[in-house]
């Protein structure tokens, strides 16, 4: 049973102000430990003040997105190795809102998870399928071909993440519910093993409209290794109590 990891995807919120909820965080987490492992995902621009704000306190810091080249000609991109140095340590991939929203193909969420080890950052690879999809049946062949085609050979023997986030969850107030979680988590982790071998490490985290009231139950379900909050880990009140429900 590996520790539960409570990631917090900010997406395109967020501010100087912002900082105050990693103060409040830090005080949190000083006054008595957590049972789980937290990393947060500001936009790009604050990662090096917020990893800053971090400092010693047990909070990861990463990135909600990366290009897969390590630098070149790509006006508006950037890449793994630069969130690196700016202090990212982590990754989101292949993000729902990306492969809907901008058309990312698994191929390019792959060759993203590439760049991510290359430059030494712990990806989180996201799947799942849409209401269509699960109306018609198909929720699990969708997601497991999401797994196996954005999965590189790379991740082999390597410690790596993957988020059940269902697209018709997300920000909806809707989630699963939690047979039919650990049932998905369970085909994802039969496509880890069938694309990585039996040996492969992952963690596999529910996301899609996880609140403190939900979150007990969801991290409570078998298969289900942690959380990644949108809305909910925007305030540090919101977000502490999620981490504390593990
Ligand atoms: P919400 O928690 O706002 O539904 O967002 C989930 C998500 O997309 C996290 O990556």
């Amino acid at each position: 049973q590996s520790v539960k990891l409570i990631a917090g995807n900010w997406k395109m919120n967020g501010s100087a102000a912002s900082l105050a909820e990693i103060e409040a965080m830090k005080a949190d987490a000083a006054m008595s430990p957590w049972q789980a492992e937290v990393v947060v995902f500001p936009p790009a621009p604050l990662i090096d003040r917020v990893s800053r704000a971090v400092g010693t306190a047990p909070i990861g810091v990463g990135a909600q997105d990366c290009r897969a080249e390590a630098s070149g000609a790509f006006t508006g991109c950037v890449s793994a190795e630069i969130l690196h140095d700016a202090g990212a340590r982590w990754v989101i991939l292949g993000h729902s809102e990306r492969r809907h929203g901008l058309r990312e193909t698994d191929a390019v969420v792959a060759a993203k998870v590439e760049g991510a080890l290359r430059a030494g950052l712990h990806p989180i690879v996201c799947v799942g399928e849409t209401l269509e999809q699960r109306d018609a049946g198909q929720a699990e062949a969708v997601v497991a071909a999401q797994v196996t085609a954005s999965l590189p050979e790379a991740l082999s023997g390597r410690d790596f993440t993957l988020a059940y986030e269902p697209v018709w969850a997300i920000g909806s107030g809707r989630t699963p519910t939690t047979e039919e979680i650990a049932r998905m988590h369970a085909v994802i982790a039969d496509a880890v093993a069938a694309r990585l071998g039996e040996a492969a490490v992952a963690r596999i985290l529910y996301g899609g409209s996880v609140n403190p009231t939900n979150a007990p139950d969801i991290l409570a379900t078998p298969g289900v290794d942690g959380a990644l909050v949108g809305g909910a880990s925007l305030k540090a009140e919101d977000f502490l109590a999620i981490i504390r429900a593990v």
